[in-house]
Order: C-alpha cells, then structure tokens, then sequence
C-alpha cells in the first residue's frame, strides 16, 4: 500500500472527513484491522486563510510547497490538498516536489464524465467559483461545462464557508440557503451539482436537491484510497 501525503488544516474541520473517508475505503476493499499509510501536514488554518484575499498567492503557494516537500521528504507517495481553493496554486506545488498531486478538479471530473453530465453548477468560495482556475480546467482538461450562481447567492455561500462551516458551525438557515440555490442551479440547466469546496459535505448532501451532487471531498479522498492501493 502506497502512502498518502495529506496537506490539510484548511480547515480541519473537512481534513478529519479525510481521515474518516479514507481510512473506511481501505477498511472496505482489505477488511480486517487494515487502514491506510497516511501522512498529514496541518496548517494553521489562520496563517493561510486570508492570504488570498489580500492577493498573497505567492506566499499561499510558498507555504503549500513547503509542506508538500516535507511531506515528501517523510515518505508520501503522492500529496493531496485537502481543499478546492488552495488548487489555484497546484500546478506550482506539482512542479516542486517529485511524487504526483491528485488534483482535486481532476478526480471530480472523472465522476461526472463517469455519468454521462456535461454541465454542472459549481458551488465554492469565491475564488474557486469566480477565478478561472477550477473552471478552465473541466473544461480544458475534461470538455465539461460549469455554471456558478448568481452574485449575491456567491456572496452567501463564501460567507457560510468561512464564516460557519470553517469554524464548525453547521446552520439549518444556511442549508435551506443551499437548497435553494442549487434548486436555482438546475432550474439554470446544471445537471449536476459540484460541492466544490471541502466543507460543504459537512451542510448538505444529495438529499438536498434532485440532480445528481458530486461532493469533492469524499470523490478526493476516496480517489486517494484507491490510488494508494493501486498496483
Ligand atoms: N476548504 C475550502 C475549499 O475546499 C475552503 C477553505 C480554503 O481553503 O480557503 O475550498
């Protein structure tokens, strides 16, 4: 079994999913006592939360490398960066250590092709749904189409995000604000539902709206699990 190199804290509220995901998938497919060979790196989350909104990618991406390196250093087979929004600096963090980065774009795109969808509503924070980085990259690398909502619902989602869901608030108001912005979503022609940020799982889930939910952080870890054991 490969080991797996976790870059997390962001928050930990969605890295403990992680553990929790990953370690169930290798219980699932080798039974008995087995779990997974796992590494993590985890931030503090307040050292690196608000560089992006102060323009600070490249410091952003200075701290993720860094703890890919010694991630690497220690043993890792392959990194994983347990949120969306930290993957507009992947391609950097790829091109400083020498194991493969699952990226997290790539693993649900695997998905929702597996489904036969081509376009789906992407839920996030700010900087995952309105920078090009996530979106160019489905449809790039994967010819899928993404939908956002509108301004106001982008501006309700970032604030759940940081405001609550980082810091382990989970709101029955906020989800009902979920519902409906995703019901918006399909109503827009979105076949599908991307929970693109990692902490989004933690509000709502597929019986939250009728189409199809591709929720990242269980896709990614479990992608993770699989990698690890893959011969
Ligand atoms: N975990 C979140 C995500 O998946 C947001 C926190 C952050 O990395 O800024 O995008």
């Amino acid at each position: 079994m490969k080991t797996i190199g976790l870059i997390g804290g962001m928050s930990w509220e969605s890295s403990l999913e992680y553990y929790r995901i990953i370690n169930q998938v290798i219980r699932e497919k080798l039974g008995g006592y087995h779990s997974a060979r796992i590494l993590m790196y985890s931030f503090d989350f307040s050292e690196i939360a608000e560089l992006p909104d102060k323009g600070g990618w490249g410091e952003t991406a200075a701290l993720i490398i860094v703890a890919a390196r010694k991630l690497e250093k220690a043993g890792a087979d392959v990194l994983l960066i347990c949120t969306n929004t930290m993957h507009k600096v992947a391609e950097e963090v790829q091109d400083n250590v020498g194991i493969p980065l699952l990226h997290i774009a790539d693993t649900a795109a695997e998905q929702i092709k597996a489904r036969g969808l081509k376009k789906t509503g992407l839920l996030g924070t700010i900087f995952t749904m309105e920078d090009d980085f996530y979106k160019e990259r489905l449809a790039e690398k994967h010819g899928l189409e993404t939908i956002v909502p509108d301004e106001q619902e982008r501006q309700i989602i970032n604030n759940v995000i940081y405001n609550e869901l980082c810091c382990g608030q989970i709101r029955k108001s906020s989800k009902k604000e979920f519902r409906k912005i995703m019901q918006n979503l399909a109503v827009k022609g979105a076949e599908g539902i991307i929970l693109g940020c990692t902490e989004i799982c933690l509000l709502v889930n597929q019986q939250d709206v009728e189409i199809p939910v591709f929720d990242t952080t269980t896709i990614h870890a479990t992608a993770a699990a699989v990698f690890a054991l893959d011969q």
